[in-house]
């Protein structure tokens, strides 16, 4: 397990992102998130977008249904082979590779749009500092980033309930990491991120348009789900 020493409580999550999409994760809900779809009904989402840590792609093919240019990004390659499925099986063209975000730059292009859900809260404060470099290098001047976090108001994991719940899930992680059962509530999952920390780490070059309060879905438990949702832009 990787070990963070930063302000906000925090677990490497998943311990290998490869061996949870053995099974079904539990932030892979097989829809979009409902806030990127009421930010696209709301016309936020403009121009190109970039999908970072697009996991299976269900927001970066709702998106690409909308008309929009899509790329999605993950380092998980078998995430990267269900999403590329799933836009063949919907007739979506959407672009999607395997790529670690910390080598975003190396894209050679900008994008109107990013958007994140799930993918920075499990990032280290240095792995942060390098993200938002790559994020300045993919996004033009003016475009605008939309981040789904999870927040420090959410309840910590009851990882306890996961062997019923979900038991794909439970196996692969214990096969993962074979002390899993001896974790205290609240000691694995993703960062739940304060707003300071938000704020903080966007300072410079960058204008917070909101950040509010807003629901990550996942197939946890009821309530999880505690989540910020922040609209970023680049200067
Ligand atoms: N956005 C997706 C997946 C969220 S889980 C969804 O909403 O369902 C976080 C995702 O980020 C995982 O798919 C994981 O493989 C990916 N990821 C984590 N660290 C990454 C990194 N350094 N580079 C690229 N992808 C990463």
């Amino acid at each position: 397990m990787r070990e963070h020493k930063e302000k906000s409580d925090t677990i490497g999550f998943p311990p290998n992102f490869e061996s949870a999409y053995q099974g079904e994760p539990p932030w892979d809900i097989g829809r979009p998130q409902k806030e990127y779809i009421q930010l696209e009904q709301a016309g936020e989402i403009v121009g190109s977008v970039l999908d970072v840590g697009c996991g299976t792609g269900e927001n970066a093919l709702y998106l690409a249904a909308q008309g929009h240019e899509v790329w999605g990004i993950d380092f998980t390659p078998i995430a990267i082979e269900r999403a590329q499925e799933k836009a063949a099986q919907r007739h979506l063209t959407a672009t999607f590779s395997v790529l670690n975000v910390f080598e975003l730059h190396t894209l050679g292009r900008t994008f109107d749009t990013v958007i994140d859900s799930g993918l920075f809260h499990v990032f280290s404060d240095e792995e942060r500092l390098l993200f938002v470099d790559n994020l300045a290098a993919v996004i033009r001047r003016g475009g605008t980033y939309f981040m789904l976090c999870g927040n420090e108001l959410a309840p910590k994991l009851d990882y306890s309930k996961w062997k019923d719940l979900m038991p794909d899930v439970y196996s692969n992680l214990k096969d993962a990491m074979p002390d899993f059962d001896k974790l205290k509530e609240g000691d694995f999952g993703p960062r739940r991120v304060t707003q300071a920390e938000i704020r903080e780490l966007f300072q410079d070059g960058w204008r917070i348009n909101y950040i509010r309060q807003a629901t990550m879905e996942g197939r946890m438990e009821p309530g999880v789900g505690y989540a910020w949702l922040s609209s970023i832009s680049k200067e």
